[in-house]
């Protein structure tokens, strides 16, 4: 078979990423590993026989597709709300409110089924002593925002999202179970540990996240393949009920879907739309970018992903294509 991925490829972002963070290259691969795992996941999955650049619904596909939102943080900057770091996406807290708002209703317009809560940085050591009425406030926009659908709470590292040696890894446990019990009891419906690039610290959350009897969700940001698959079989560990892969490029994105098949989980991906160049998203949310990713997630989902949403530099008209796939 072949595979539509050249010898080397790397995870830039060369816009505003996740974390409000400038890092540039986060990862390259090589791949002689991915090439092997890939022939073994296709083969267990039944998919051999399918070009995967070939925007086809794989017939394998039988669960009912989840939809997701789309980034909030990356979204806000489009509309023009400044968001410095540490605080990032949690400054429109307190300065745009109806923002946030507008952006969860446009993703409930889109179609998303799941929308995740303002709360990626209303942590304490993001914004300080005032981290709980933020994370409060996030939930109740999001719930008046987006009804009677799942809202999520986000869970998200500590420390940068691109930089996994600055995790505290087994020293953020009391961090991730203060913010997992306020969201809990906010009411979410869904915990959603996202975006770890750091294996110990992911567990660590999903297990706090967990401990509150909230359905608990991982989404991790991948470096190889084979490590995010060790990463999310010990996340199911933990209880998670889905592992996610997300804040990679979206042309990047269809070998670490296929490593999370047959992991006995519901599995999928949400995905940045990549370089600026790759004219899939980054404020110019035009019909071509949002037609571009819907061709790689179909791919996604071609894999057996059953979940499916956007990171960073996609927006409302990405995932409407998503949740149009809904009737496919
Ligand atoms: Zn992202």
């Amino acid at each position: 078979m072949t595979f539509p991925f050249s010898a080397s490829f790397a995870v830039v972002f060369t816009l505003a990423p996740h974390s409000g963070h400038s890092s540039s290259t986060v990862s390259s691969l090589r791949p002689p590993s991915i090439a092997l795992l890939l022939g073994n996941t296709l083969a267990l999955a039944g998919l051999a026989r399918k070009a995967p650049g070939r925007a086809t619904v794989s017939p394998m596909s039988h669960a009912p597709l989840v939809v997701l939102d789309g980034p909030m943080g990356t979204e806000l900057a489009r509309r023009g709300v400044a968001l410095p770091a540490p605080a990032w996406s949690a400054v429109a807290l307190d300065v745009a409110p109806d923002l946030v708002a507008a952006v969860h209703r446009d993703y409930v317009t889109a179609g998303a089924t799941v929308h995740t809560a303002n709360t990626f940085r209303t942590k304490r050591r993001s914004v300080g002593p005032r981290w709980e009425e933020l994370a409060r406030r996030a939930v109740r926009i999001a719930r008046e925002a987006v009804g009677s659908l799942r809202v999520a709470g986000s869970i998200a590292p500590l420390e940068d999202c691109y930089r996994a040696d600055l995790s505290p890894g087994l020293a953020s446990r009391d961090e991730h179970r203060e913010l997992a019990r306020v969201l809990a009891d906010e009411g979410v419906d869904v915990l959603l540990c996202e975006t770890f690039p750091d294996p110990t610290e992911a567990v660590v959350a999903v297990e706090e996240a967990v401990r509150t009897g909230v359905e608990t969700w991982a989404a991790l940001l991948p470096t190889t393949p084979a490590s995010l698959r060790d990463t999310a079989r010990a996340c199911i560990a933990a209880g998670a009920r889905v592992v996610l892969v997300n804040c990679v490029a979206a042309k990047d994105t269809l070998p670490f879907v296929l490593a999370l098949a047959d992991l006995g989980v519901p599995f999928g991906a949400y995905a940045n739309a990549g370089r600026e160049e790759d004219g899939i998203g980054w404020g110019a949310d035009t019909e071509s970018g949002a037609r571009a990713y819907e061709a790689l997630a179909r791919t996604w989902i071609a894999a057996g992903a059953s979940i499916v949403g956007g990171c960073c530099g996609t927006g409302p008209a990405h995932i409407a294509r998503l949740a149009a796939l809904q009737a496919v």
